[in-house]
């Protein structure tokens, strides 16, 4: 499975590397091709090398849009080497067999990224480039192909140890790397036209990646795991800079994810805010006075949860929500900046990682939301649905007051980050009962009722918080069941979407229980 190395065709826009590689392949008696810049870097160092336009008789033309496009380049590359009439077509047409293609693309994403126009990222979209690698990598079994500058050397290593030639294997995995790169360019290009042009629709969304970090591992130690950017460069844990602290787990990074998209819900302008996340549902989520404030509400709708938890803030970190946050062990606070006394309080902490973002993600954005099924992709618009208090209908006999209306905005937008079946019950702009992740709507309530009066237990208190508070629920109630059990953990007031087959029995249940409801006509499933 050896094949030899005799010619190969350099074109390259990242020259990082050319000349000592050009250098080495000379030295070996490979024979070089390329195109203008790169043969002209070539040169300049010395070296022999035949124009790409000798090989196809045509000039270099279109500003460049036509180089290697080319049977005098791609018969090269996929003529097949045991083929008789594969190798009798190419002698019949003069066309000599290419056997290591180096290419790296036009810059495409670095053009996006720098905030280019419309035409210029046009013309940095590579044609000829993807066509070749392509190619190559298709014929695997006999071409080798290197798109990435960090494959130089091992490829050199390769040669090296085979006299010239290379394994199948190596082939093999040049031309797996080769792929993933051709697919991730045209994405790429798909998004940035996507993202310019505000389409929606995900079915003409490709999903683009650069890999930015790879894992220690997955969910679990024997899952293997790496971390993609799309490129989007919005707030968030993909952007923010880590200031202290190990490296980031994919949990941590699932879990920061969910804590700051929450937690972004919450305007500074409206005040501090603070959002504690385990296993990717809120233990607890508030505003407050201050943002010290913001945290204790937080951690006292279920400290027992908050332990080792995630906590994203809205607002700058300060020093004395710092020291309060130290009190127990959290794993991750992401805030949007930190004063320096708070950075000084936590550089005590070792284990504690403390990220930085510019500002808060933007909940109304739209977005593309990606999960796997076995045999496929489920791609869907990321839920950016927000509700105001004039999209709210009342139902029942009696309205809610103000601040039931308040904590209904601030449960239902809570409940859109808890997974489904999700009840949410707020008192004062605070969760006080979290009932997430259930198969029956009325477990979920009876759940969040439940920790709420463990948590009236520990802390001494007469009765549950969620005595006078209000309860979102982020689908309609089926039945009467779980907005009864609501009633009975002392809620007065109930936010839904609406929409069963029994609402009427739901709203007369309600107006008995002497609740105020009103009805959302949106849901946030969550799965
Ligand atoms: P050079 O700097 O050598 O002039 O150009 C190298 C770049 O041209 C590489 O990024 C390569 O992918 C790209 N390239 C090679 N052939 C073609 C072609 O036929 N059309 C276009 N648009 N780009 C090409």
């Amino acid at each position: 499975d050896l094949a030899p190395v005799r010619r190969a065709l350099l074109s390259v826009s990242d020259k990082t590397g050319l000349v000592e590689l050009g250098q080495a392949l000379s030295d070996r008696g490979v024979e070089l091709l390329s195109t203008g810049g790169s043969a002209k870097a070539l040169r300049d160092a010395g070296l022999l090398v035949k124009d790409v336009a000798d090989v196809t008789g045509f000039p270099e033309m279109m500003d460049g849009r036509v180089k290697t496009l080319h049977p005098g380049v791609h018969g090269g590359l996929l003529g097949l080497r045991d083929n008789d009439q594969h190798m009798a077509a190419m002698t019949a047409h003069g066309i000599k067999p290419i056997d290591l293609l180096v290419v790296n693309l036009y810059p495409f994403e670095d053009t996006v990224a720098k905030g280019a126009d419309y035409d210029t990222c046009i013309e940095n979209i590579d044609i000829g480039g993807p066509a070749m690698i392509r190619a190559a990598a298709k014929n695997h079994a006999f071409v080798n192909v290197v798109v990435d500058v960090e494959d130089y050397l091992p490829l050199l290593d390769e040669l090296a140890a085979n006299d010239g030639q290379t394994t199948y294997a190596f082939r093999q995995r040049l031309a797996l790397t080769a792929y993933a790169r051709t697919g991730a360019y045209d994405a790429a290009v798909s998004t940035w036209m996507a993202d310019t042009l505000n389409a929606k629709a995900p079915r003409r969304r490709a999903v683009a990646g650069k890999l930015a970090q790879t894992l220690r591992y997955g969910e679990n130690p024997h899952q293997s795991a790496a971390f993609y950017l799309d490129g989007s460069n919005r707030p968030g844990v993909a952007t923010a800079t880590q200031l202290q602290g190990k490296e980031l787990s994919y949990n941590n990074i699932n879990d920061t994810d969910a804590a700051f998209a929450l937690v972004s819900e919450f305007l500074p302008k409206d005040g501090p805010a603070c959002a504690i996340i385990k296993h990717a549902n809120p233990c607890g989520v508030a505003r407050g006075e201050t943002l010290k404030d913001a945290y204790m509400r937080a951690f006292d709708c279920d400290r027992t949860s908050a332990f080792g938890g995630i906590i994203a803030l809205n607002s700058t970190l300060d020093g004395e929500t710092a020291e309060e946050i130290c009190n127990i062990f959290t794993e991750v606070v992401i805030a949007p900046g930190a004063h320096q006394d708070a950075k000084d309080i936590f550089a005590k902490k070792k284990n504690l990682r403390l990220l930085t973002t510019p500002g808060l993600a933007n909940p109304a954005e739209a977005g593309l939301m990606l999960r796997q099924v076995s045999g496929g992709y489920l791609v869907q618009d990321k839920d950016n649905g927000r509700l105001d208090l004039s999209d709210l209908k009342v139902v029942t006999k009696r309205a809610p007051t103000d601040q039931e209306l308040a904590d209904m905005l601030f449960a239902w937008r809570v409940a859109k980050h808890v997974k489904s079946n999700a009840i949410v019950y707020v008192k004062d702009g605070a969760t006080v009962g979290v009932g997430a992740g259930q198969m029956s709507r009325v477990d979920s309530c009876r759940i969040a009722a439940r920790k709420s009066q463990d948590m009236a237990d520990a802390l001494g208190l007469a009765a549950p918080l969620t005595q006078g508070s209000v309860v979102a629920s982020d689908a309609f109630f089926p039945f009467a069941d779980g907005l009864l059990t609501a009633a009975e953990a002392g809620a007065t007031a109930v936010i839904q979407p609406g929409g069963s087959m029994r609402d009427d029995e739901v709203i007369a249940a309600a107006d008995e229980a002497g609740l105020a409801m009103v009805m959302t006509g949106m849901r946030h499933f969550r799965h």
